[in-house]
């Protein structure tokens, strides 16, 4: 899917079209996902903040087709996720989606090098050398292919989980708090090499964090609140993303405020 920007063709890698997800039913229903709209244009580096319960796996999820909607609709690389059957969906995931979770998931008894080439084995297709030099170049791997995950440290065997979920040229990567594990060196590496991946690689990454200094190494940083997008950054920096998230901190406290006391402040004269 393409959309013209100033005149520019832009390339989106990732949209959704008013999400809706609804866990449950009845009396029990949770609306995680209230109709959030959103595209991810190629080539860049988004990440995806807001408090805990905001919605932000359901929505990685759902636009990564490993959970359904309710209605709306999510494209990948431009192809429609509700016009693919079970299989179709499956190679969709393996052959265009790339995923870096927070606990790495590599398999134990293979070599970093296997686990990271395992999709491409899965899928039945040849490594593209170059392609694989330039992932591991990026990654700074090259004297650790020979190991095994637990003789690396958290910082290696994560950056092995970036170079997995790349090593298929995926449209679009999403990562779930990638660096939720690792201690500030080792998470300066996995996002120097996320923003490498984009910059240099020409990747797209989606990445969910609630760290202002992981944010910073995006291009944008979206808000997500009950399931909504309230808000977006462009070119953050730690500090503006921690003066905006004070910011929606204290319009939800408003917000909570005035809904408990009956209404708008804004509506209420004796407020005036
Ligand atoms: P976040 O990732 O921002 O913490 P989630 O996407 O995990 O938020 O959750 C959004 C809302 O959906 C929360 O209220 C959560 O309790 C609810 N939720 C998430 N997954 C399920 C599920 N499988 N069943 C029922 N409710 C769920």
């Amino acid at each position: 899917m393409t959309t013209t920007v100033t005149g520019t063709e832009q390339v989106t890698a990732a949209e959704a079209a008013d999400l809706v997800k609804v866990y449950g039913s009845g009396d029990t229903a949770v609306v995680a996902l209230a109709g959030v709209t959103v595209s991810f244009p190629a080539g860049q580096l988004t990440a995806i903040m807001g408090p805990s319960g905001s919605g932000k796996s359901t929505l990685m999820h759902c636009l990564a087709g490993l959970d359904t909607v309710t209605s709306g609709e999510v494209y990948v690389g431009g192809q429609a996720l509700s016009e693919l059957n079970d299989r179709k969906l499956t190679e969709l995931r393996r052959d265009r989606v790339g995923f870096v979770f927070q606990q790495y998931n590599l398999l134990p008894t293979l070599t970093a090098e296997e686990n990271i080439t395992l999709p491409l084995a899965i899928a039945g297709r040849k490594v593209d050398p170059a392609w694989f030099d330039a992932v591991i170049g990026a990654v700074n791997l090259a004297d650790r292919l020979r190991h095994r995950p637990t003789e690396l440290s958290g910082g290696q065997q994560q950056r092995v989980a970036c170079a997995r979920a790349l090593i298929t040229r995926p449209a679009v990567v999403f990562a779930d708090e990638p660096t939720g594990n690792l201690d500030s060196h080792s998470s300066a590496e996995v996002l120097a090499f996320l923003r490498r991946s984009v910059t240099e690689l020409g990747q797209t990454v989606v990445m969910v964090t609630h760290d202002p200094t992981a944010a910073a190494y995006a291009d944008r940083v979206l808000f997500l609140e009950d399931g909504r997008i309230v808000d977006e950054l462009a070119e953050p920096t730690a500090e503006s993303v921690l003066d905006r998230m004070k910011l929606l901190e204290v319009a939800a406290h408003a917000a909570d405020d005035s809904a408990g006391s009956g209404g708008s402040a804004a509506h209420d004269p004796a407020s005036i």
